[in-house]
């Protein structure tokens, strides 16, 4: 298993030279006392507990995986107690609330907490992943009474939280989703259904679970419209708000069985059944997707860090074999003329990968944070323009973020398999686990396909393309001010993003004939939108690198030829998907069933 180290200098460089974090904190109500003294001290020890802690505990999770046992799910060995230090180093409150018992920082922060969690251990990571979205789901839409009860137990991390969404019929398409809601005489509400694959939905390592349930109230419309979110406790509580006693707090909610999966196997995967489950109606009626919105938001921008966290993991573990592992010459002379071999660091092919790993994980990591600022911002700003600019922005990169960031984290630790050759096919190494781990983050909380179809039709087609203005007008800001040393690579965004609102207008033109040209573009249009984003992140990173080059030679030269790299060998990929994306939908459509 590669040995985690946590990239506090990247995330530093991030914090505060790209992003300017201290003067944001400062100028955002609730945040001003967030200093740099303060974020330094938090990501240290956040560093140290993710990597002597939850990292030695990566491989033996996906070795044990959780066991089931007549309904009671076991973790692997070490979870529990890695949880239990989690929760009293007070981790588990840090950007909630300070009325519920948490520390009220900001999401950026608790950011890149998340980021070296899932790096660490992305399985273990599932655990708390969830409560803070059901909790960001019961700050947003619960009543007081709901918030009192469920909010400082969540936060303390004594309890847990899921979301339970899919059925074993209905995952991308939650219209069609069955489980039941019967009103009761107290106001609350009989569930009965069966929920699969509910991540965190059955451990040992909490007092009680959370449920943040969808289901359908009597005479609901059908369709998305007819869809409710309920909060369903594992076990029922008392009159003080806290767990019955043994005989009162079964609750009709139980765990069938968990998956055997691919990966991730310290994080339970779990059928969680209802049976007239006594449960509380959150949010309006028939309003529950959209409740569910807030949290899955929350946790699509989780799940993009996962994709990016795991990604780093793998580039630490390549990086560092690469310059170990002598095999073959330097082709331009050799280099290590006291051993039998060069590094395979010398060879050309390798370093392309290495690069290819390190420019989308710096610059994933790069647009992640900028995306979190701006989360920051939303919740926090006494400006209404502020807040909804950052509302609309914060729609569009939300779905760039998620599917980008797992589509290029798979393929980063996919060649961080590559880079290690035999070994890294072999489990001892830990790069494979890193491949099965990451794959799944390509398809919960939206499938790429669904992310896609977010952005080019609800927030590029349907928002008539203001989102997008937004983002292009940010970007053309920051690119008035770069040195001079970088005008090829200004004038090669600068195309790409008067392309950009070319190619939607196309599509939307071409949609009023046929609607599947809009999910014939989807995909292409995100991964474009991705690698623009990146190349704007990439502009903004080497600029600085030139301005301050003095200060720390190695670390910006570095960060100066990986913008050289990625302009070069990734950006042109941007062009690749807008021809792929304007080519239209018959090469897909005019096939007929038969004949494939
Ligand atoms: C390990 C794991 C953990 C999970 N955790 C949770 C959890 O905690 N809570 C929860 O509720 N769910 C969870 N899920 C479920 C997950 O969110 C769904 O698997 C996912 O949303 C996809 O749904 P599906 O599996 O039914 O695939 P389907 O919806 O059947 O999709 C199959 C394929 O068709 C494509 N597709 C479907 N509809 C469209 C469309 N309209 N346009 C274009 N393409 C489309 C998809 O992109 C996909 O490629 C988890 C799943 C796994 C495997």
């Amino acid at each position: 298993m590669p040995e985690y180290h946590a990239p506090i200098k990247e995330i530093a460089f991030v914090f505060n030279q790209l992003l300017h974090m201290e003067q944001h904190y400062q100028n955002t109500p609730g945040y001003e006392e967030v200093t740099p003294d303060l974020v330094d001290a938090i990501l240290e020890e956040a560093g140290k507990f993710t990597s002597t802690v939850l990292q030695p505990l990566n491989a033996v999770g996906d070795e044990q995986g959780c066991q089931w046992n007549d309904g009671v799910v076991t973790t692997p060995a070490g979870f529990k107690e890695a949880y239990q230090q989690f929760r009293e180093g007070g981790w588990s409150g840090i950007t909630f609330d300070s009325e519920y018992g948490g520390q009220g920082l900001p999401y950026s922060l608790g950011t890149a907490i998340s980021e070296m969690i899932s790096a660490a251990n992305s399985s273990w990571g599932m655990y708390p992943g969830l409560t803070a979205g059901a909790i960001h789901a019961i700050q947003a839409h619960g009543d007081e009474l709901q918030k009192n009860t469920f909010l400082p137990n969540m936060i303390d991390g004594i309890w847990t939280g899921t979301m339970c969404l899919t059925e074993a019929h209905c995952g991308s398409d939650l219209g069609i989703l069955r489980t039941r809601a019967e009103p009761q005489d107290d106001g609350s509400f009989a569930l009965t259904g069966s929920k699969i694959f509910i991540s965190a939905g059955e451990h040992d390592l909490s007092e009680n679970i959370i449920h943040l349930v969808l289901a359908r109230l009597p005479n609901a419309p059908e369709g998305t419209k007819g869809i409710s979110l309920f909060i369903v406790p594992k076990y029922q509580l008392d009159s003080e708000g806290q767990v019955a006693s043994k005989e009162s707090k079964e609750n009709g909610v139980s765990c069938g069985s968990i998956e055997h999966k691919m990966g991730i196997n310290g994080s339970s995967t779990c059928v969680i059944n209802f049976d007239n489950a006594n449960g509380f109606l959150i949010g309006p009626e028939n309003r529950g997707l959209n409740c569910m919105f807030t949290m899955m938001n929350v946790a699509r921008l989780g799940t993009a860090m996962q994709g990016l966290a795991i990604a780093e993991a793998s580039c630490q573990g390549a990086i560092e074999y690469a310059n170990d592992r002598l095999q073959g010459r330097s082709l331009s002379g050799i280099k290590n003329p006291d051993k039998v071999a060069d590094p395979i660091m010398v060879h050309p092919d390798v370093r392309r990968m290495l690069l290819s790993m390190k420019t989308l994980t710096e610059g994933n990591r790069a647009l992640g944070y900028y995306t979190a600022k701006i989360v920051d911002l939303s919740q926090r700003s006494e400006d209404e323009k502020v807040v909804a600019e950052s509302e609309k922005l914060l729609g569009f990169l939300t779905p760039i973020c998620k599917a980008f960031f797992t589509e290029t984290g798979f393929e980063v630790t996919n060649y961080g398999v590559q880079v290690l050759g035999g070994h890294g096919y072999i489990k001892e190494w830990g790069m494979e686990q890193l491949v099965r781990d990451c794959r799944i983050t390509m398809i919960y909380e939206g499938t790429t396909g669904i992310q896609a179809l977010d952005l080019m039709g609800r927030k590029v087609l349907a928002d008539k393309g203001a989102a997008l203005k937004l983002i292009i007008n940010q970007i053309k800001q920051d690119t008035n001010d770069l040195p001079s040393e970088l005008s090829q690579y200004k004038k090669q965004l600068l195309a790409a993003l008067t392309l950009w609102p070319d190619m939607t207008k196309k599509i939307g033109f071409r949609a009023m004939k046929n609607t599947d040209e809009v999910g014939a573009a989807a995909f292409d249009f995100l991964m474009y939108s991705g690698y623009v984003c990146l190349g704007w992140q990439w502009l903004n990173m080497a600029s600085i690198a030139i301005k301050d080059m003095s200060e720390d030679e190695n670390f910006y030269k570095g960060k100066l030829e990986k913008a050289h790299f990625y302009f070069d060998r990734l950006f042109p990929r941007a062009k690749m998907h807008s021809k792929v994306l304007l080519s239209g939908a018959s090469s897909l459509m005019d096939i007929t069933p038969e004949q494939f």
